[in-house]
């Protein structure tokens, strides 16, 4: 698995190779430090510290963290029929997709929802991220019954190879 760090003396970016679903939302929010044509295609002493905080935090797949900072977490809880992929901040319940196993090698996401207070964050869309990756690592299909993880399927087409 291939991990690399790129800092601009005061924060290191984290990029995990294998997580990242290429949404390109970093390459559009922060151009001047992402570019996929050039190498190395992060270059952190391009931007502010903050601005670097900001985009790594909209990155949806969690392909890109800061070093030793990890403000959100998403956990998989699963009881073999059905489970959910839940969003916490600071060890808060900040958000939940819930799912259902539709046999071994599928689960239908039912539903997607933040907490009051935790709107506007991304948080729906990393738990949409989340459970693409762990589908991806397990050979697992999904099939989006919630209107928001579909909208988010529609959205960017390369999510679509776990559709079934
Ligand atoms: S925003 Fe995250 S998932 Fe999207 S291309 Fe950048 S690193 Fe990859």
């Amino acid at each position: 698995m291939s991990v690399k760090e790129y800092s601009n003396g005061e924060v290191t970016i984290v990029w995990e190779a294998s997580k990242c679903l290429h949404a390109g939302i970093c390459v559009q929010k922060l151009p001047s430090v992402y570019n996929p044509s050039e190498r190395p295609w992060i270059k952190a002493e391009k931007a502010s510290t903050q601005a670097i905080i900001d985009q790594v935090f909209a990155c949806p797949s969690g392909a890109l963290s800061i070093k030793g900072n990890q403000p959100t977490k998403i956990a998989r809880e699963d009881d073999g029929k059905k489970g959910r992929f839940a969003i916490y901040e600071n060890g808060i319940l900040a958000g939940e997709m819930t799912y259902t196993w539709a046999g071994e090698k599928k689960f239908i996401i039912d539903h997607t929802g933040v907490e009051p207070g935790f709107e506007r964050k991304g948080y729906g869309k990393k738990m949409v991220y989340a459970a693409v990756n762990y589908a991806k690592d397990n050979g697992l299909y999904i099939i989006p019954l919630c209107p928001f993880a579909k909208a988010e399927f529609e959205k960017n087409a390369t999510l679509g190879n776990v559709l079934k």
